[in-house]
């Protein structure tokens, strides 16, 4: 299970300056796993009840790494345990993701349903929100990306 953790491939990401036609290849770019991305598969991530809470503390620290290198951030809310963090971004691994190189992505898991919501219901963050919001948050959907223009 360390292995998978040091198989991390580093970022091959380059500082990007803008390039109109490097823009335009990106966006036709189709969708692909993360897990396809990253070169790893899901078997290289045990789940998480099948590992110590040093282990876990370890893996869900690795998996941000991971993500930040590739300037993905996920969105969690605060204090919310290692377990389900490292268990969220284990199974977003199978999500389709369209990855624009050299440009950071805020990922939110929340779908905004606080019954099947995947932070918990102590930890989601929707209910907070009036009833506009929420449509204003649904229509933007899960990913945020950040782009220039
Ligand atoms: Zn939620």
């Amino acid at each position: 299970m360390h292995l998978a953790a040091t198989r991390v491939p580093q970022s091959k990401i380059p500082e990007g300056a803008f390039d109109a036609e490097y823009m335009m290849e990106l966006e036709d770019m189709e969708d692909q796993p993360i897990r396809v991305l990253f070169g790893l598969t899901i078997e290289q991530f045990p789940l998480s009840d099948k590992l110590t809470s040093e282990q876990l503390t370890l893996m869900a620290t690795e998996f941000k790494q991971l993500w930040a290198a590739y300037r993905f951030i996920p969105n969690f809310p605060e204090g919310l345990p290692t377990r389900r963090r490292y268990e969220l971004m284990r199974e977003y691994l199978d999500q389709g993701c369209s990855y624009w190189l050299g440009y950071t992505q805020d990922f939110e898991f929340c779908s905004y349903e606080p019954n099947d919501c995947p932070y918990g219901k102590e930890f989601c963050r929707c209910k907070d929100f009036e009833d506009d919001e929420l449509l204003e948050m649904n229509a933007t959907n899960t990913l945020n990306e950040e782009l220039p223009f």
